[in-house]
């Protein structure tokens, strides 16, 4: 990996490589192998706060550029992306672990956001409003909320780290993002990408290393005005917290706890489909992957065995391996979350048809899992897995599936699979949660709003509402008389 010029093992602060000051360093490794990839600084509060000087002085400057300027460097920056993809996705795999076709197709994912908001970021558009007294002119701008905080997780190294960035330089903020720990090699290629594509020094800036501390400053700094943030629920609820005192602006994606419902009408071989994509992708590490799926006592048995045959011809093993299809889950602890889950349901009367352990090619590779007849109070019903096990409830009422459904404190993605139309529409409106696959499993692209509601999150990434996170409403009353 050494020999790629996007393999950078130094933060990427006011435009220059930078090591920790007190030299301190992180080993980073391959979840596949368990081999050290290599090393990034272990930076704390200080050179955070050197990070956020940087991003607020290069503030005015890249606030003021014309829109269509921002919106060059952004469109260079996409095409550089797109031309380094395997490079990007190589990286990816080595250190997430996913599968290199996902791992390419995250890239794309992630390209897509900044090609979207290369294009948004000229339709940032004000108000003329119709005043109620004579001689006044009411006028709406809006305006860049100032420097940005973005804090991201693992299982999506590279797509988070654009929908976040791309949005907030496009609307003329300036970023700092602290990656995640254990991905922190797609984020300083990203960063070598915007450099050669032209941002300025200081527009974007990437901190790795403590992440209480880089935390602590991004959140106590009265500099950053804006932070966002995905991760867990647990996390996000801190990070809010420690928001609170300076009043920022924030938006949180957090988990999930996604139903995936088949009704007796269903198309079987599509809801069959729509399950791998929705619950194994990324081997099932997605805040969007169904935890829960709940199918009709009709077509129970039939969808059962139907997905137990695709599940059974996935492929296990490490993701640069052309014809692995799951790759290992991202840490031990991953993996116990995942047992805890299954022998929780087993011991409350489930009955395991396939997987249900370690995988025998050890390290951190977990089988693929079914359980039937779980029942409705299992653990693995409130709390995500994040990880390969396909538990199937059983349900003979809509009443009583939307219930089921929507008895979480989660609300971000639901699934549905039904050929009613009228259904389709009272599912849509009753399922309380921020996005409705409506017999599909792959719902998240560039121009729909992603986000969640509850403890799923607050504000949408993506979309023509995206950008919006990243501006204030400034409202000028003039008189004329
Ligand atoms: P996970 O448990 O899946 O890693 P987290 O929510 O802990 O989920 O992690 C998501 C991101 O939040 C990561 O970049 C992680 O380093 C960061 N993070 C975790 N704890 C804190 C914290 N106290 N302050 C700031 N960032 C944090």
């Amino acid at each position: 990996m050494n020999t790629t010029p996007l393999f950078k093992q130094l933060a990427w602060i006011n435009g220059q490589w930078r090591e920790a000051l007190n030299g301190a360093t992180t080993d980073i490794f391959d979840p596949a192998t368990g081999t050290q990839l290599g090393q990034v600084p272990c930076m704390g509060a200080t050179e955070t706060r050197q990070a956020i000087d940087a991003a607020a002085g290069a503030l005015p400057q890249w606030r003021a550029l014309p829109a269509k300027e921002r919106a060059t460097l952004l469109r260079n920056w996409f095409e550089l992306i797109l031309d380094n993809r395997d490079e990007l996705a190589r990286i990816m795999t080595l250190e997430q672990g996913k599968p290199l076709a996902e791992a390419r197709g995250e890239i794309l994912y992630g390209a897509s956001f900044v090609e979207w908001f290369a294009e948004e970021a000229k339709r940032v558009y004000g108000d003329l409003l119709p005043a109620p007294v004579a001689g006044q002119r009411l006028l709406v701008m809006k305006q860049p909320v100032g420097v940005v905080a973005a804090i991201t997780p693992w299982n999506f190294p590279s797509s988070m780290i654009t929908r976040k960035t791309a949005p907030a330089l496009a609307a003329g903020c300036t970023v700092v993002l602290k990656p995640a720990p254990q991905t922190p090699f797609s984020a300083l290629a990203l960063a070598e990408l915007a450099r050669q594509a032209g941002i300025p020094p200081g527009v974007f800036n990437v901190v790795t290393g403590d992440a209480r501390a880089i935390g602590g400053e991004l959140t106590g700094n009265p500099q950053v005005r804006k932070l966002s943030f995905t991760g867990s629920t647990a996390t996000g609820r801190l990070l809010l917290q420690q928001c609170a005192h300076d009043i920022k602006k924030v938006s949180l994606e957090l988990g999930g706890n996604a139903p995936f419902i088949v009704f007796g009408d269903a198309d079987l071989d599509q809801a069959v489909a729509g399950a791998l994509a929705a619950k194994y992708r990324n081997n099932g590490q997605t805040c969007v992957c169904t935890n829960r799926f709940y199918v009709h006592d009709s077509i129970y048995q039939q969808f059962a065995d139907k997905l137990q045959q695709a599940v059974a011809g996935l492929r296990v093993g490490n993701g640069l391996d052309t014809d692995t299809t799951l790759g290992p889950l991202i840490n031990p602890a991953a993996m116990d979350k995942v047992q805890s889950h299954i022998d929780d349901a087993l011991q409350r009367g489930a009955r395991l048809t396939l997987g249900g352990q370690p995988h025998a090619l050890g390290g951190t590779f977990f089988e693929p899992t079914i359980l039937l007849d779980v029942p409705h109070d299992a653990l693995v019903a409130r709390e995500e897995t994040f990880g390969p096990l396909a538990p199937l409830f059983r349900f003979s009422d809509e009443n009583e599936v939307i219930r089921l459904a929507n008895d979480t404190e989660y609300g971000l993605a639901a699934y549905v699979y039904t050929q009613n139309l009228s259904r389709i529409f009272r599912l849509s409106e009753a399922l309380e949660y921020g996005m409705v696959g409506i017999n599909t499993g792959l719902i998240s692209n560039e121009v729909a709003p992603f986000g969640g509601i509850k403890s799923s999150g607050l504000g949408r990434e993506g979309s023509r509402y995206g950008i919006e996170e990243y501006l204030e409403i400034k409202y000028i009353n003039i008189n004329l008389t």
